[in-house]
């Protein structure tokens, strides 16, 4: 017990190597589980770039559907609330090779996924669990996060969005609008945070989507990248919402929505990994290829630099995401051993494990805009044409 690493301690600690988990200690589960993911996303996904880049968002719908039935949306969620009940390590493996042939599926399974259901399975009384996680963990539902609004951005407390208690005391009346919600276009239910009366925070609430219930959106943002994910304005207009769909108390809500974040920050550089696998091998199959100078393009030093640093940072943000994985999948354990929760032991894992998620956010996320840049200078001119998996993938 005393070998554990401790969050941050990679940095004061020695850590014995036997304590440091890499790819080569993934399981024969954890493998048959990764080969099953990457045969999906072979086959469902990347054949099919040109309709994410041609913002077919039905298709992406559609994909996300067969990912439901193939169990990849309940992997993290708990047995009792008809999920798989994976490790944190697991999720970390489907959230990487699920997110490597496009943005727009990674960022509809991410949305999904984490700030979609997470917040109900973290924060969730018994009954919303039984309710609403088993239709999310299946595809049956999607679920989709709003937080940001016009005048809220990066200072997410300061929301505008109003709820107020009716006379009877049954249910609260949203009013306000959101923007930049992914998933908005196909989802079943939101997230919301509104704030009730002047609290100094904000309160979640579940709220199914019910054009009936004054819920309306803008159309599609046409946006820069991931251009088949769904992302809409969604306005609230007197909407009315159950009390008992409150998450957690009221004015919980700030720490539901910063914890779900969290979690979310080692997901996302999990999701940058097999973008970097695909497109380094397909650059160094173009560098092969390509003949200048009556010698393949691969035979020149500045297009090896280029390879060996996409290789580089490939490797290293692999092997520190499932490190630090393996570090908070250990710390979720011992915690429901002394009694946690598994909900409690989750939250409080990763928040222990704040410093390693928040630089591997950064990092990695850097590291695949780096190694598509590069990609798209080792196909040339081609680097800039739609027709070659640089373009879609800078
Ligand atoms: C594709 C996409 C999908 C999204 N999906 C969702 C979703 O599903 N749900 C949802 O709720 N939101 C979503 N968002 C919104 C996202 O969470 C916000 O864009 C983000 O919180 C930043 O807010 P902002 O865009 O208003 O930027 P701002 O807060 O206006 O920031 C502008 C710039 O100022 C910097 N800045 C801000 N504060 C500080 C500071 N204190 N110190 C130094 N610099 C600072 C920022 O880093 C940034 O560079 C999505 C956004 C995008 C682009």
């Amino acid at each position: 017990m005393e070998d554990i690493t401790r969050g941050g301690q990679f940095l004061v600690k020695e850590t014995k190597c036997d304590n440091i988990f890499t790819p080569e200690d993934f399981s024969e589960e954890q493998i048959m589980m990764r080969d099953s993911v990457k045969e999906f996303v072979d086959k469902e996904i990347w054949p099919n770039k040109v309709r994410f880049e041609a913002k077919d968002y039905a298709f992406t719908e559609e994909c996300m559907k067969k990912a439901g039935e193939m169990g990849f949306l309940s992997v993290a969620v708990p047995e009792a609330y008809g999920g798989m009940g994976m490790g944190f390590v697991d999720t970390c493996l489907v959230c990487d090779y699920i997110s490597g042939a496009t943005g727009s599926f990674s960022t509809a399974f991410g949305a999904h996924t984490g700030i979609g259901t997470m917040p109900i399975t973290l924060y969730g009384t018994e009954e919303q669990k039984q309710k609403y996680v088993p239709k999310l963990a299946s595809g049956e539902w999607f679920g989709a996060y709003c937080l940001t609004e016009p005048g809220a951005g990066s200072d997410a407390n300061s929301g505008k969005t109003k709820a107020v208690l009716s006379a009877d005391g049954k249910y609260y009346s949203i009013t306000g609008g959101k923007m930049w919600i992914s998933n908005a276009g196909f989802c079943s239910l939101f997230i919301v945070f509104a704030r009730i009366e002047d609290d100094k925070n904000i309160t979640g609430f579940i709220v199914e989507n019910d054009p009936s219930n004054g819920i309306t959106m803008n159309e599609e943002e046409h946006k820069l990248g991931i251009r088949a994910s769904s992302t809409r304005q969604v306005f609230f207009a007197d909407t009315k919402v159950p009390v008992e769909n409150m998450l957690a108390g009221r004015g919980e809500g700030f720490k539901i929505a910063m914890n779900a974040l969290n979690v979310g920050r080692i997901k996302l550089a999990a999701a940058c990994l097999d973008a970097q696998r695909r497109v380094t091998s397909n650059a160094v199959h173009y560098a092969n290829d390509r003949i200048q100078f009556n010698v393949p393009i691969s035979s020149f030093g500045a297009i090896r630099y280029k390879l060996a640093e996409m290789a580089t940072s490939a490797y290293a943000g692999e092997s520190a995401v499932y490190r630090a994985a393996k570090d908070i999948e250990t710390r979720i354990k011992i915690r429901e051993s002394e009694g946690a929760s598994h909900q409690e032991a989750e939250l409080k894992g990763v928040e222990e494990f704040a410093i390693e998620c928040s630089i591997l956010k950064v990092a990695v996320s850097e590291d695949v805009q780096n190694c598509a840049d590069e990609g798209i200078q080792i196909y040339g001119g081609m680097g800039f044409s739609e027709d070659t998996p640089m373009e879609s993938a800078w």
